[in-house]
């Protein structure tokens, strides 16, 4: 009997599994959900599910005699946690020095004398308990260094925070929770993981991800695909079905969350992955090759990137330079803001990695989806149409100004590209570029260097695209921000799994608003890009060389497939292409023309 709440067995046949039928269809005991797969392959494993810790902290008060007992509990949670430290640095690889420092420095507040000999003295003089007295002294101490004026040491508090929650955690004898502390390859089940949470994972102990919000978008889907690792994000009610433990398949090829599987259906999920690694290795050959067309045109392949980890630098040797650094991520999880020369610091490794090429600098992007610890926003009613990226930074002129200044500096390295995000009108533009000049100005004044910049905006709210002939005369350069663009034109808001399928980025309308984009920058001789996740999208890349874009930007996990479609695509080709595809009615109409139309390719 076949039991598909929501879904089929569809992952049964595939492209990847050449077709081939299994005909156990009408024997298995199969549950299935739907789920919008977001980053490509199957995997299954068992569920481990991410719950960040809660640690509930209440004075209870002990008894004099009680004390030694409770003393000795403290001592042994101590120990714990200092375990799981070492541990998790033992874990760590060559190559990860920046975390090892971090798992050093957090050892040495939990070994600190002082705050040991604090917390003990509450326990054994003043009766409290354990928990709350770890609360209490590291609170102390927490709000001495909050009132220290030099950034390095404020910069501690994230620190302490952290090894008090610990220390919480390990007093109420529960288990690591965070991402990175994983010790075997598991599935990821979580409500939503924020880009911080995705951003500690390791690769190798995530098998898939599956998660009850978030689209193809959201930043847990970016960043999933980045690691390739399988995602299935919008399963809602996941948590509730699913247990720690359970195995489950997860198909994030044909959208399928499966359990209660059989050997047969286990091995042909397993297959299906193994053959989508295989296809991607194939791909992947395509990583270092010059992207040039069939008739000899370049299209400039850049990378998105968040940090200037040794990781995402290494693509800098087959890549075109940064379309779109993502610079909100160095603001995310952390308790302070990230200091001028802190930014100098990290913007000049990225142009040096680069070595001359651009590297486009985003300025902060925060609100809708991506939060800060640093900065506490009020709670919006509607946050994607709220005060977010540009608007936030007038709202904060000095986090805003602080971000230029270091970015002017930064660009004495190389060729730095200043862009703005979510512009809506010429006023937008304007007043940025006022805050820029006001920067600019106070360097000149305070005798510090700074480069030239390019000065540039996303296109991601249709009213600017429907301006772009005047914008155009106001900047430098411009990048579409499809995935902006997309939830702003057809009014569907990216997180919101209910409307998932309204999210339609083949939609004509896209292509059309891209088409009117392009052809202003082209014709005003203007560097004009992609950067949303359309830009490393393989089908699309074809439609939008074919509309004129010769400059694409994205996420690592996509440049060998965006180049095999290059180098295997022509000019009079794409064009053709381009042209069938802005007179056609409906985005599964456009899917199903240019999977079938650049099947030779794919
Ligand atoms: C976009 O909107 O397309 C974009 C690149 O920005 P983000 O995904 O970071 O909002
Ligand atoms: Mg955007």
């Amino acid at each position: 009997m076949l039991h598909c709440l929501n879904g089929s067995a569809a992952f049964l046949t595939t492209d990847f599994s050449r077709g081939e039928q299994t005909g156990f269809e009408e024997e298995t005991n199969m549950v299935t959900h739907q789920g919008n797969p977001v980053s490509k392959g199957a995997a299954v494993g068992r569920v481990y599910k991410y719950v960040p810790y809660q640690a509930v902290v209440e004075q209870t008060g002990i008894r004099p005699e009680q004390a030694e007992e409770e003393l000795a509990a403290y001592r042994a949670a101590r120990e714990r946690a200092g375990a799981e430290l070492s541990a998790m640095r033992e874990r760590l690889g060559e190559g990860d020095a920046d975390k090892a420092a971090i798992l050093g420095a957090h050892a040495e507040i939990l070994a600190d004398p002082a705050l040991d000999e604090m917390v003990s003295g509450l326990i054994r003089d003043e009766y409290y308990n354990a928990k709350w007295a770890v609360d209490r002294a590291f609170s102390k101490f927490i709000k001495m260094l909050s009132r220290v004026k030099d950034d390095m040491i404020r910069e501690r508090i994230a620190d302490m925070k952290d090894v008090r929650l610990r220390l919480l955690r390990s007093c109420d004898g529960a288990g690591e929770v965070n991402l990175g502390a994983l010790t075997e390859p598991v599935v990821v089940v979580a409500q939503d993981l924020f880009p911080s949470d995705t951003a500690s994972l390791k690769r190798e102990m995530v098998l898939a991800i599956v998660t009850e919000v978030g689209g193809a978008t959201s930043h847990t889907a970016i960043i999933a695909r980045s690691y390739e690792i399988p995602a299935l994000l919008g399963v809602s009610g996941a948590m509730d079905l699913l247990t720690d433990g359970q195995v489950v398949g997860v198909d994030a090829i044909d959208g399928v969350l499966a359990t209660d599987l059989s050997p047969e259906e286990t091995a042909a999920l397993e297959k299906k992955g193994e053959a989508c690694r295989i296809h991607a290795l194939e791909t992947r050959k395509y990583q270092g090759a010059e992207p040039v067309t069939g008739d000899g045109v370049r299209i400039d392949v850049e990378l998105n990137i968040g940090s200037a980890s040794p990781e995402e630098l290494e693509a800098a040797c087959f890549t075109d330079g940064v379309g779109l650094f993502r610079s909100e991520f160095l603001y995310m999880g952390r308790d302070t803001l990230p200091g001028e020369d802190e930014q100098v610091e990290i913007y000049t490794r990225v142009l040096k990695a680069f070595e001359g090429r651009p590297v486009t600098l985003r300025t902060l992007d925060i609100g809708g989806d991506k939060k800060l610890d640093c900065l506490e926003l009020p709670k919006e009613e509607n946050p994607f149409l709220g005060n977010r990226a540009l608007r936030l930074c007038f709202t904060y002129p000095e986090i805003f100004k602080t971000q230029l200044r270091a970015a002017l500096r930064a660009a004495v390295a190389g060729d730095l590209w200043i862009m703005f995000p979510m512009v809506g009108s010429m006023d937008d533009i304007r007043r940025a570029k006022a805050a820029l000049r006001e920067a600019e100005e106070e360097l000149k004044a305070e005798g510090k260097p700074f480069g030239p910049v390019k000065t540039g905006i996303m296109i991601e709210i249709p009213s600017i695209a429907l301006i772009a002939d005047m914008a155009v005369r106001e900047v430098d350069f411009a990048s579409i921000g499809t995935n902006d663009l997309c939830q702003y034109a057809t009014a569907v808001d990216r997180m919101n799994p209910a409307v998932s399928a309204y999210y339609q980025k083949y939609h004509p309308a896209m292509f059309r608003l891209i088409r009117t984009v392009v052809e202003t920058f082209n014709r005003a001789g203007k560097p004009i890009c992609v950067c949303g996740e359309l830009g490393g999208d393989e089908l699309a890349a074809a439609v939008l060389v074919g509309l004129g874009m010769r400059k694409l930007s994205m996420g690592r996990a996509f440049v060998a497939q965006t180049k095999k479609m290059i180098t295997g695509m022509t000019i009079s080709r794409a064009r053709e292409i381009a042209c069938k595809v802005c007179d056609m009615e409906t985005a599964a109409e456009i899917q199903e023309y240019l999977t079938s139309e650049l099947r030779d390719i794919l």
